[in-house]
């Protein structure tokens, strides 16, 4: 059984596949994580901290699915191809 379907590639003709990537960027998430940390350890930031804290899982867990193509590594938008129809 196929799981992701494919479609053809507009720049090449090759194949594009259904991709799962980071929607945000990774490093920032990290980053946060780490700042929510060090900001609840300390007395008065622990508010602040839990919120950055949340912030920062919630970018790192987010994901988005994109059509990426084998050939000429070009990417393109799940969400937006679909509403061309
Ligand atoms: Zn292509």
């Amino acid at each position: 059984m196929e799981n992701f379907s494919t479609i053809p590639c507009n720049l090449c003709n090759g194949r594009m596949e259904v991709v799962k990537v980071l929607k945000y960027n990774k490093t920032v998430g990290i980053l946060s994580t780490i700042l929510g940390i060090m900001l609840s350890i300390s007395i008065g930031g622990i508010i602040l901290g839990i919120l950055f804290l949340i912030i920062g899982i919630v970018m790192i867990g987010s994901k988005k699915e994109i059509w990426y193509c084998n050939s000429c590594k070009s990417v393109i938008d799940r969400r937006d191809n679909s509403q061309q129809s």
